[in-house]
């Protein structure tokens, strides 16, 4: 067979469509929305190449019309997740013997198909399956998923680069192999581009996937296995089951098979799933690899030297965006004095001017939240504030799921820096704001890293470069993400690597080769090219 030094095509991020009005791709974006919207689908679990259909379902609704029925999809037992197990082994044999070049091939491959001929529907089932506006669901579910797929496909050529000095006597060689046995792969429901990155960049690098979605998110992850399957990922490569996810989890970890998780979602969870991996570590082969993005809450410090204005709209665009259901949506923001009455007036003015409703209506920048569970926990906290004396709504605070889970973008400002919104993740469009005395920046400071159990993403503004300077070096651990002079989201696969540390995940930054390096477990081979023939070295005399 032809051999050769392969390069890949030089990746670069997929440009974001406007979707302004009369642009082709708003047309072709608003027929695929009717049409899903019309036709209920079936997803069943996807197991060895294979629709499998197991009679127990459940409905898929969107969460601005909980009425409406979307689909339905199949619910899995414990016997279908062994199956899942059995076949990703049995797909490893040949899987992680294929040349890596033509695993790249398939993952080039579905980035051009999502960059193409499946757009309009990966971007239609996200704005129904998530409640995203067409611009949320176009930098997810096609740019950022293209660009994991193409930069990831890079990254694996960097690692496969990666090799020792070789002296004249012996070739030092580094083997990337995948890991022996299955991985594990559990999404969460607010990017389909996680969805989708979490099980295919593990393959990518050789691996078997057993892959877990979030309930929420099935009717978007069917597009992404629509794709995967037209790109060529051969049967058993990747398999999806939906279901319980304790008995899944279950099922999945007491295999001795079991080499890694791949997870994104509640810290909770996560530690969850951790603890499970611990209490069996005897029983597996080998140790498991664990790499979890987890929760978030995100700040925003402004100094008194910063711009209101630029304040405001890191504010706005921060919290609000997707209706705060990003990981790293701002949530607490610390303005210094001199700076509220404008920062206060024009946070007002713009949440004001919010459009809120369905994503059909491309004039809506405000949609529903995920579900019913976050749309109760989102109005306690609310009611909370409501009535708590130190607490007070500057703006929003309603909140209606008659048709939708609605919430308003909600302004809290509060005279305790300690008050629960400030230190608990809500995930949603309330955003907490501590009003500090402008000449308090260095303690204000240590209030932001003392405050959350989390390190996710955060920013300052300042034009002030000690200011600048000081929070850098003040805030190191408090973010694995560190925006200066920006809103704290947004980060770009190959651009700003993502993830964060303390409770917010194990910081292996999506979007990086760090995070495929989790994925393979090196062989060093050292051949020697002349072999010693006698064991007494020259100091023996
Ligand atoms: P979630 O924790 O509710 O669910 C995540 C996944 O875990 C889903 O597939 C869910 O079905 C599964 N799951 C739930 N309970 C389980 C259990 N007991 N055993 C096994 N699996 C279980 O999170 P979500 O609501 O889907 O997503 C929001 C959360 O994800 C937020 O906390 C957010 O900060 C976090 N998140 C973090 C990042 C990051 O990069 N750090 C990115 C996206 C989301």
């Amino acid at each position: 067979m032809g051999k050769g030094f392969f390069n890949v095509p030089v990746a670069i991020n997929e440009p974001v469509k406007s979707y302004a009005p009369g642009s082709p791709e708003r047309e072709a974006v608003l027929a695929a929305y009717k049409d899903m919207w019309n036709t209920k689908i079936d997803v069943p679990l996807y197991i060895n190449g294979k629709d499998v259909t197991t009679g127990s379902t459940k409905t898929m609704s969107a969460p601005h019309d909980h009425q409406h029925v979307v689909g339905t999809y199949h619910l899995a037992e414990k016997s279908h997740i062994e199956e899942a197990i059995a076949t990703a082994l049995e797909a490893r044999k040949t899987w992680s013997q294929l040349p890596w070049e033509q695993r790249a091939g398939i993952f080039l491959k579905a980035a051009e198909l999502i960059a193409g001929p499946y757009r309009a529907k990966i971007n239609a089932a996200t704005m129904i399956a998530q409640s995203k506006t067409v611009h949320q669901a176009e930098i997810d579910a096609a740019c950022e998923l293209i660009d994991f797929l193409r930069f990831n496909v890079q990254f694996m050529t960097d690692i496969y680069h990666e090799q020792p000095e070789s002296t004249s006597g012996a070739w030092n060689r580094l083997e990337y192999r995948p890991l022996e046995g299955f991985t594990y792969a559990v999404t969460p429901f607010n990017f389909t581009a996680i969805a989708g990155n979490l099980p295919a960049c593990m393959a990518m690098m050789g691996n078997v996937v057993v892959w877990k979605p979030s309930d929420s998110q099935i009717f978007s992850a069917k597009i992404i296995m629509d794709v995967f399957r037209e790109a060529g990922v051969p049967d058993g490569v990747i398999n999806v089951v939906f279901g319980d996810p304790v008995m899944i989890t279950d099922t999945v970890m007491d295999s001795p098979d079991f080499s890694g998780l791949h997870f994104t979602g509640s810290t909770f969870i996560f530690k969850e799933l951790w603890k499970k991996i611990g209490h069996n570590i005897h029983n597996y082969k080998t140790y498991p690899r664990i790499v979890g993005e987890t929760g978030g809450k995100d700040f925003i410090i402004a100094h008194k030297t910063a711009n209101p204005i630029q304040v405001a709209t890191a504010i706005t665009r921060g919290a609000f965006e997707f209706q705060g259901q990003k990981c790293s949506a701002a949530s607490r923001a610390y303005v210094p004095s001199n700076l509220w009455n404008t920062v206060k007036e024009r946070v007002i003015a713009d949440v004001k001017s919010f459009k809120m409703g369905s994503p059909e209506d491309l004039n809506n920048f405000i949609t529903a939240v995920i579900h019913e569970g976050s749309f109760d926990k989102l109005a306690s906290y609310i009611d909370g504030a409501k009535n708590d004396s130190d607490a007070e709504i500057i703006v929003g605070g309603n909140y209606d799921k008659s048709k939708g889970y609605f919430i308003e973008p909600t302004v809290i400002v509060t005279s305790n820096p300690k008050y629960t919104t400030m230190c608990t993740e809500l995930f949603g469009p309330v955003i907490t704001i501590y009003v500090y005395d402008e000449d308090k920046y260095s303690e204000t400071l240590k209030l932001v890293d003392d405050t959350s159990e989390y390190a996710l993403t955060g920013a300052v503004l300042a034009t002030d470069r000690y200011a600048i300077q000081e929070a850098t070096k003040t805030l190191q651990n408090c973010a694995g993400n560190f925006y200066i002079n920006d809103k704290p989201t947004g980060a770009v696969v190959g651009q700003q690597p993502f993830g964060g540390a303390r409770a917010s995940g194990t910081n292996d930054k999506a979007g990086s080769a760090l995070n495929l390096l989790r994925w393979v477990s090196p062989r060093m081979i050292k051949e020697t090219f002349v072999t010693p023939t006698d064991y007494r070295y020259p100091f023996l005399g």
